[in-house]
């Protein structure tokens, strides 16, 4: 745990450490009132820190004044990130209530930072650096973020804006919380009903033997049920039970907190002087205005209709053919619930790809070990497991990572929480937990994961789309360690815009498509043999199809969480818009009942702002191309991004992160050839592989 002992400048852990708890960890605490306690300890600490900001009897230099400031977001950041973490993951419910109710104290202590006006004045007199671009963005965006939290309106307004802000905070966590705990069920009345579904997938689900639903079968609509289902099983009403009560999550009761949310919202941006939130929050992005989203998203939208269009009617066309030979009546339409069953099917018969067919190659423990040493490769790092460390559930593992390119020792370490539990978050993510600082405290981060556990004979195969999401969690982890060794922790890890951070994820996606580094972890768990190149081939080239289609869907997404923060709340209609900007992208025939908007919990943490997924895509896809030219490891490009793209962390400017590693500006050629690999122009899909 210790790692003080290597720092060079003396500083210690002190600084991460509320001293007073004498816990390094929020998890280590074995009580709700012991965590209140930590949490106490910590925002004292922040408090001391902000004073020095103020402190009139210093001069104000980066030395005193940043260091103080930075420090207090320090301390603020690790206690705002470890609650969440414990909000997500805690297997004792009352240390999740409690962490909840603390993340509101801390995300109060947040705001009034934001609006402090001495301390916005202590910051704007350091005399600005010019001999440091790092340390110049840094304090740049820092006052600039000022700005726009509304630091210089007159007192009542600024107190009407934390009011806002707090409630905002408040209202967002309470609908994540709810999503969080809201597992839908879907009764299986007779073991046919799972005809289609994986051999492995109907044996760890027999029929109930006591208890409710006595001789049923009960799926959740947790990932590792919900996922196969959609895919795999041949009976349409189970798809639409399943579809229905996935999207049904959390519904009606996040309707009206969603309401007020956006309301509060709307609030805020009118008193600051913006005519709608999203142009808010697009103000300190790459992204600048949500007119230049609109304007990204009508491109993105004329790019795909065609492709979308041919992919629907190949999907179509042989749903019905399938239906003719079965003897049953032609389907008119497709619809969301059979979208993702009709794409397998259909991938099946055109590729001769079967994506069961590659499960037996991803056992869980092997793709964790694989995806751990491929990490470890295209980054230049070691991981080494540490046994010792306490963590917050048995199952969790812990890793340090070091150097192995450029000789500096231990980086940093994460956490991986991999499979379902009872209370825990049902999403995929990776969280920072503590940010690095160089030379006073190495950054931590965890993956939050909800992958098909190995136990009881049972290997725990995971799906292919299983393999990229951890790779694409990866990216971030490590953005997070690499980018974690800057000088200050306002610009570590993935401080960056925030409409940069998907893209170190979705360039570590593409690395799933090398059949040579999958052949490296994927063996057959029965057998050991390494997966089939012409396999990965044919995996590829089934997965281009319906590329289109996936990036409507997000388009859908993105539109929604547009839409949702542009228009008047007071007159909005979540479920009519919803299904209108369904409608606008997506060709497959909406499902009454759909509630997506009450556990799309994007629209608390990204806000408008979900375009980010796309437009970070359309650089990531950019990106891979320069690897993707030679060998994917090799040491050139494989350095150049580390040290181009990771290891700045939040110290430049998204663009010139982009231009930096490409060295020229970034276009959207490379996308585009990406969307057409799926379907050349003549309308047919890629000539399939021989089996
Ligand atoms: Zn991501």
């Amino acid at each position: 745990m210790d790692q003080t002992s290597q720092l060079p400048d003396g500083r210690t852990q002190a600084m991460r450490v509320p001293a007073s708890t004498g816990l390094s960890h929020p998890w280590l605490v074995a009580s709700a009132p012991a965590l209140e306690s930590w949490v106490a300890a910590a925002l004292d600490q922040h408090a001391r820190l902000v004073d020095g900001v103020t402190d009139g009897n210093h001069p104000r230099t980066l030395e005193h004044t940043l260091r103080r400031y930075d420090d207090a977001v320090a301390v603020l950041s690790a206690a705002g990130s470890q609650l969440s973490l414990l909000n997500s993951v805690h297997p004792d419910k009352s240390i999740r209530d409690t962490a909840q109710a603390q993340l509101q104290l801390v995300a109060q202590a947040g705001v009034a930072l934001g609006l402090n006006r001495a301390v916005y004045q202590a910051l704007g007199a350091i005399p600005m650096p010019t001999d440091d671009p790092a340390t110049a963005h840094y304090l740049d965006r820092t006052l600039l973020g000022y700005r726009l939290a509304g630091v210089d309106r007159e007192e009542a307004v600024r107190d009407q804006l934390r009011a806002l802000q707090e409630q905002a905070t408040m209202l967002s966590l309470t609908f994540g919380r709810n999503v969080q705990e809201s597992v839908g069920t879907v009764i299986v009345e007779s073991p046919e009903e799972l005809a289609g579904l994986p051999e492995d997938f109907v044996a760890s689900h027999p029929a109930r033997t006591e208890g409710e639903h006595t001789g049923s079968i009960v799926l959740t609509t947790e990932f590792p049920d919900y996922l196969p289902v959609m895919t795999f099983a041949t009976n349409a009403a189970l798809r639409r039970r399943m579809f229905l009560a996935y999207q049904t999550r959390a519904f009606p009761h996040n309707v009206p907190i969603l309401q007020e949310l956006l309301k509060v919202r709307g609030e805020i941006a009118a008193l600051l002087g913006f005519s709608t939130w999203a142009d808010l929050a697009t103000a300190d992005q790459m992204m600048e205005s949500s007119a230049k989203m609109q304007q990204f998203l009508d491109e993105l939208e004329v790019a795909t209709r065609q492709g979308a269009e041919r992919e629907y009617a190949l999907l179509l066309g042989f749903a019905q053919q399938a239906a003719r030979a079965a003897g049953v009546a032609e389907p008119a339409a497709i619809d969301a619930a059979s979208r993702g069953f009709w794409m397998e099917q259909y991938r099946r018969a055109e590729f001769a790809f079967d994506s069961q067919a590659v499960r037996p190659y991803f056992p869980f423990a092997r793709v964790q070990s694989g995806v751990l040493s491929l990490v470890e490769a295209v980054f230049g790092v070691r991981f080494e497991p540490v046994d010792d460390a306490e963590v917050w559930h048995p199952s969790v593992t812990t890793w340090d990572v070091w150097d192995r390119r450029g000789g500096n020792g231990r980086l940093g370490r994460f956490y991986l929480d991999m499979h379902p539990r009872e209370g825990k978050d049902k999403w995929f993510s990776a969280a920072p937990l503590i940010p690095g600082i160089l030379g006073q405290q190495l950054p931590e981060a965890a993956l939050i994961c909800n992958f098909p556990e190995p136990k009881d004979g049972n290997p725990g195969l995971l799906q292919h789309s299983d393999v990229s999401t951890y790779l694409h969690e990866f990216g971030h982890l490590m953005h997070a360690i690499l980018g974690g060794q800057q000088r200050w922790a306002g610009n570590s890890g993935i401080a960056t815009e925030g409409d940069f951070v998907e893209v170190p994820s979705q360039m570590l996606e593409e690395f799933f498509r090398d059949p040579g580094l999958l052949a490296r972890f994927a063996h057959h768990y029965q057998t050991d043999e390494p997966i089939p190149e012409a396999l990965v081939e044919r995996m590829n080239r089934a997965s281009a199809f319906g590329r289109a289609d996936s990036v409507r869907t997000q388009l859908f997404y993105t539109s929604y969480s547009l839409d949702t923060h542009r228009l008047d709340p007071a007159t909005l209609d979540l479920e009519q818009l919803l299904e209108a900007d369904y409608k606008r992208f997506l060709p497959y025939e909406w499902v009454d009942g759909n509630k997506l908007h009450a556990s799309f919990t994007h629209l608390t943490g990204y806000s408008s702002n979900y375009y980010t997924y796309l437009f970070d895509k359309v650089i990531a896809i950019d990106f891979f191309r320069e690897f993707a030219t030679g060998d994917l490891l090799a040491e050139e490009v494989t350095t150049r991004y580390r040290k181009e793209v990771l290891e700045p962390g939040g110290s430049r400017p998204g663009r010139q992160l982009v231009r930096n590693f490409l060295r020229r500006d970034q276009n959207p050629e490379a996308f585009s050839e990406w969307l057409a690999e799926a379907i050349p122009a003549d309308g047919t899909p890629a000539e399939a592989l021989p089996v």
